[in-house]
């Protein structure tokens, strides 16, 4: 039976000369390639930094099978392999020596006046002003109220994403064998007109997190979804929590979480 590797790059220049080069590689070893989401894939690539590796995963809704990337961007985060080293991956996979990470994502449930829409991230979902507004919202943990909020906004964000903006935003790195939720406040206010929370807050894997926007400002809400942003019109409430839909990353078997923080942020 063909096996089969669907192989999705970016538009970079670095990005489309490793699609060729790794195409030409996995036929040789007898893969068949396709550059569509195929649904009898057993593996997806991705070419390209951190941002071309989520895009691949929602473009491609969040597939089943393992996703690894090529990293021709920035930092590579996700991104495990370097374009020097597209040999020693394929005889590591086709040796089977490799570790799959099972990542588990948020997802969060947005209604408005009229219907609930479900999203779902990897990295975060950060609640914001639209066009630089300040946000006034009320922050609910399993249906308790928790405070009102005023600020810039906040990141939700998964383990996993903990060191993107969560990080940049001064949220904690989180071992990403831990499941949980990490909301991080952008900019809160705290003056005598308003008091909001300054740090970090994480939540178990059981949380139901409820944003309210009061109601005269509920048409000034952004939602960002792994950098994508989603606007709604009259929204009622956001509910954010912890998705059973997990994603599996295929990592080299040297593949070690605390060693890669230590060579990119550290
Ligand atoms: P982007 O330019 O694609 O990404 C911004 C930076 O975040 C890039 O250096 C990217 O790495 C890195 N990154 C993404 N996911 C990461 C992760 N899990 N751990 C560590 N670094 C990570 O920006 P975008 O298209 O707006 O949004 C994509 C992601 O970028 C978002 O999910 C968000 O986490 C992050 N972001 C960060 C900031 C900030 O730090 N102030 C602001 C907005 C968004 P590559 O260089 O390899 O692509």
């Amino acid at each position: 039976m063909k096996r089969i590797i669907t192989v999705n790059s970016n538009q970079v220049h670095k990005s489309l000369e490793t699609k060729k080069l790794l195409t030409e590689k996995l036929l040789n070893v007898g893969f068949e390639v396709s550059y569509d989401f195929h649904p009898d894939a057993e593996l997806i690539i991705s070419i390209g930094g951190d941002g071309s590796f989520l895009k691949t995963i929602h473009d491609f809704d969040f597939p089943e099978v393992p996703v690894v990337g090529i990293n021709t961007g920035h930092l590579g985060f996700f991104p495990d392999i370097s374009p020097d080293n597209i040999d020693a991956f394929i005889e590591a996979y086709l040796k089977e020596d490799y570790i799959i990470q099972n990542i588990p994502l948020i997802g969060a449930s947005v209604c408005t006046n009229t219907h609930c829409l479900d999203v779902f991230a990897v990295n975060e979902v950060v609640v914001k002003g639209d066009k630089s507004r300040t946000i006034h919202i009320n922050l609910k943990v399993n249906d308790k109220h928790i405070q009102k909020f005023s600020g810039d906004g906040m990141i939700i964000s998964t383990p996993t994403g903990s060191t993107a903006y969560n990080y940049a935003a001064g949220g904690s790195i989180v071992d990403p064998s831990i499941n949980l939720m990490q909301l991080t406040p952008l900019y809160p206010i705290n003056t005598n007109a308003y008091r909001s929370f300054t740090s970090s807050i994480i939540f178990s894997s059981e949380s139901i997190i409820t944003i309210a926007p009061e109601y005269r400002f509920e048409n000034s809400i952004l939602i960002v979804v792994d950098g994508v942003e989603h606007r709604y019109s009259q929204i009622c409430d956001i509910k954010i929590f912890v998705s059973h839909i997990r994603m599996n990353l295929l990592r080299m078997s040297d593949y070690e979480f605390w060693s890669r923080v230590s060579e990119k942020f550290l």
